[in-house]
């Protein structure tokens, strides 16, 4: 049944995640977007993990960066009549995957692109990324307050790299040293450029309709220059269009500096209006709106809590449908059964506080300790799987090898419970007690054997393995499966959750094999 009370709240939500090259301005537009929310104790936060990011080989700034990381992970802000989520995704590229699925939690993304660079290799990946969901995306060309490339061959790279069609909503005057501002192209204002807007939130003139005299006076020479590129602009390039933006066919186009703090407002009154709010989604077997009165969500990321004394580990769970309130019960839908949530995290960016209400589109984290999964749905009684929250097979392989057998059960312990989180998985093959990590980066293996040794005392290594690919495998004909499991036991082994997967020694031995069994299916996915 739908219910008023949350279909309002729904309907203020706006959920999203900014996708961008290292160095384009991620950071420094959070930061000051949290400004705008009256968040101004945690924009000190987010500079904090900075700091560590070029410095990924070194342990205990990982671990520093993974602490901070769960409290600035997701943000929450409101901004005017609207409550924003924002959900960091992790700079480095051996997290693409838990990038993947952040992206599989928003509503839409901002894409920030530095305006001397312009699109970027990671931009681009991101943007495959998002383009499975067609997810919508705005674009913020930063930097403009330095030398950058022709604002139009910006946006035609966007449209030819990334084929998506641009509409400028607002436009440069001028950029680097003569960079004085933007112009409004919906609202036919200029907004002026000065040194006042190093820091706080943004401020300096304004002046209505290009046409205006005032404008003449501020801008001199570039006055001109303006009103012709913008008639260049009007005629050449596309108007906005809400149907295109939400259908990922066409990108809203702003320009500023985020560092100065400009150019930010105007992206962000156009995002609380025109983003989407939280949509239907797709569970196996139906699609839930927003609107409905039961909960239900499901978990998109796992993270350790870096507090040794609190050894428990964060579920982050996206809520889906319905409200969820403090102390309430949920039935954990792939185990079937009922759990009470006291304490779940509120990521309100002002502080992070306990959880009273939470609508559709928030974000709460659960404490797990070790029952929830990526990808596990909760409800209230229904039985329900949302889709699309995707494991991608492993690229590296290492076997982990102990250097006191006795601690085998700690490192068995160890092993599931961080690959659990979903940066690395685990598999066992069927035959002899091997455990063998996959990985997509190898700076993975470094993370896992560190944990190890730091949250669960085992000192282990990891070492060569015979595997270069592995695929989920799947029949619809059992005794064709029973066949190939017998035959093929070698090469098989059992992942965290007891799905079975072919572990190749080489690519063409995969390829062989495909062709030899063409009744079983190899999948370079699997679903949670
Ligand atoms: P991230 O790696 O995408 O998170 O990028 P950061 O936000 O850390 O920015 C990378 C660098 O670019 C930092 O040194 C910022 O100070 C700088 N930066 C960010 N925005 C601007 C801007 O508008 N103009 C200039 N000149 N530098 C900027």
């Amino acid at each position: 049944m739908p219910d008023k009370t949350i279909a309002a709240e729904a309907a203020r939500r706006r959920t999203f995640a900014i996708i961008s090259h290292p160095d384009a301005g991620k950071t420094t537009v959070t930061e000051k977007l949290l400004l705008f929310g009256g968040a101004i104790q945690l924009a000190g936060t987010v500079k904090g993990r900075k700091s560590s990011r070029h410095a990924t080989s070194d342990w205990m700034e990982m671990e520093k960066e993974r602490g901070i990381s769960v409290t600035s992970s997701v943000m929450q802000f409101a901004y005017r009549d609207r409550m924003v989520n924002l959900l960091d995704t992790p700079g480095h590229a051996d997290f693409s995957e838990d990038t993947y699925r952040t992206l599989t939690a928003v509503d839409s993304a901002l894409m920030v692109i530095d305006a001397a660079k312009g699109v970027e290799e990671r931009t681009i990946k991101l943007m495959e990324v998002c383009r499975l969901r067609t997810t919508p995306i705005m674009t913020f060309m930063n930097k403009l307050d330095r030398e950058g490339r022709d604002p139009m061959d910006l946006m035609d790279e966007v449209e030819r790299i990334l084929r998506m069609r641009c509409a400028p909503v607002t436009w440069p005057i001028g950029m680097g040293k003569r960079f004085r501002g933007v112009f409004n192209l919906l609202d036919d204002r200029v907004h002026l450029f000065g040194a006042q807007h190093a820091g706080g939130i943004e401020a300096g003139e304004t002046i209505e309709g290009i046409d205006n005299p005032r404008l003449d006076e501020a801008l001199g020479e570039q006055a001109e220059e303006l009103r012709d590129e913008v008639e260049l602009v009007r005629e050449a390039g596309n108007e906005f269009d809400r149907e295109a933006y939400l259908a990922g066919e066409l990108t809203p186009v702003f320009f500023g500096s985020a560092v100065n703090n400009f150019g930010l407002q105007e992206l962000l009154d156009r995002f609380v209006e025109h983003a989407p709010p939280p949509q239907p989604r797709a569970a196996e077997t139906r699609t839930v709106a927003p609107e409905e009165t039961p909960l239900t969500g499901f978990v998109f990321k796992i993270q350790a809590n870096m507090d040794p004394n609190h050894r428990d580990r964060i579920a982050f769970m996206r809520v889906c449908s319905g409200a969820f309130e403090r102390g309430m019960k949920v039935r954990h839908a792939r185990i079937g059964k009922d759990v009470k949530i006291a304490n779940a995290i509120t990521f309100l960016a002002s502080d992070r506080e306990h959880v009273e209400t939470a609508y559709p589109g928030d974000i709460i984290g659960l404490h797990n300790h070790g029952t929830i999964r990526i990808g596990d749905t909760f409800t209230q009684g229904e039985s329900l799987k949302f889709e699309g929250i995707p494991n991608f097979a492993p690229e590296l392989f290492r076997r982990a090898v102990l250097k006191d057998p006795m601690r085998m059960k700690a490192l068995q312990k160890g092993l599931v419970e961080l690959c659990e989180e979903g940066a690395s998985q685990l598999f066992r093959p069927l035959m002899g007690n091997d455990l063998i990590v996959g990985a997509v980066g190898a700076l993975q293996f470094d993370v896992v054997a560190h944990r190890l040794r730091t949250e669960y005392g085992v000192d282990c290594q990891f070492e060569p393995v015979n595997v270069s690919t592995a695929r989920w495998v799947y029949s619809d004909d059992p005794r064709q499966l029973a066949r190939f499991q017998e035959r093929q036991q070698e090469n098989l082994a059992e992942d965290v959750s007891g799905a079975l997967a072919y572990i190749a020694p080489s690519r063409v031995n995969l390829q062989l094999t495909e062709e030899r069994w063409p009744d079983i299916e190899f999948r370079a996915t699997r679903e949670h």
